[in-house]
């Protein structure tokens, strides 16, 4: 079983324009490829030509038994009335997280702006993903992307679910940090490179990976995810048995965890299979 709980509907070769349809039949077409049973589409912060809106990706995906939507949130440019639209859609089951992307919007994650999005996640019991580490475009700013932004977020909201996007790269040693220390964090080890993992880095990347399950312990925090079409599903799935986990590791992050943090019920999750204790945290001193 596998839930990719980070891909997207943009178009990021922008010579072209693609419908959000095409997008979402190339989505579904590389999914078949790899068995890949569900996937989240993340919506972005602004809404152009290649970034559909909040809206169309509910509309196209709705009724789909195997996608599901995250809301993306602009904190710089919000307006009262998309908040009012997404908790319509968290209300209808039609939104299964909310996406914030500091570091693409200059703002930390603990800027009281973005209070009323954790609320809302809150108050729907949803997670808010978070970007951190790197951003795609040179114009973003990475210091409001810094994975240990994210621990006062977790400390001050207890009841609020976090997922650090990208493990924080290259922050992962903060990331793991943060997720060892606060029971309501999680991290998707998504969009680690562009397209495919070539050699060398696929060996630095993969001990980075596991250093973090080593320093923060069984991965029940860790979530799989790609960043498609940044990222493609193959090299990734490669990238992930390159780990070489036991079976009830490997299960967690490839789709248990994930199963869990959003509610999402697979047609072959058996009830035995469904996950039970999602308590991730090991014994640490205080
Ligand atoms: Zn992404």
């Amino acid at each position: 079983m596998i839930i990719d709980v980070h891909t997207h509907l943009n178009n990021y070769h922008e010579e072209r324009v693609r419908n959000i349809d095409a997008c979402l039949d190339s989505l579904q077409e590389e999914m078949a490829e790899n068995n890949v049973d569900f996937a989240l589409v993340l919506s972005s912060y602004k809404v152009t030509e290649h970034r559909p809106p909040t809206r169309a990706v509910v509309e196209a995906t709705q009724g789909l038994p195997n996608i599901a939507v995250v809301a993306g949130v602009s904190i710089k440019h919000y307006r009262e009335r998309d908040l009012r639209e997404i908790s319509d859609f968290l209300a209808d089951g039609l939104v299964k997280g909310l996406k914030l992307y500091p570091g693409y919007e200059p703002f930390y994650p603990y800027d009281p702006r973005c209070q009323v999005v954790y609320d809302l996640a809150m108050e729907y019991d949803v997670p808010v993903m978070i970007h951190t580490g790197d951003t795609y475009s040179p114009q973003g700013k990475v210091r409001f992307a810094h994975p240990l932004n994210i621990d006062d977020v977790a400390v001050d909201n207890p009841g609020l679910k976090i997922v650090i996007c990208h493990i924080g790269n290259p922050w992962i040693t903060d990331c793991m940090e943060v997720v060892y220390k606060n029971n309501n964090v999680y991290a998707d080890v998504s969009g680690l490179v562009l397209g495919d993992f070539e050699d060398k880095f696929e060996k630095y990347m993969l001990q980075q990976v596991r250093n973090m399950i080593t320093y923060a312990g069984e991965p029940g925090y860790l979530l799989y995810g790609t960043d498609w079409p940044i990222c493609r599903m193959k090299s990734y799935l490669r990238f992930m048995g390159g780990l070489e986990l036991p079976e009830k590791s490997r299960d967690m992050i490839m789709w248990r965890n994930a199963a869990e943090l959003f509610k999402i019920e697979l047609p072959g999750m058996t009830e035995a299979a469904r996950p039970t204790d999602m308590s991730h945290r090991n014994g640490s001193p205080e």
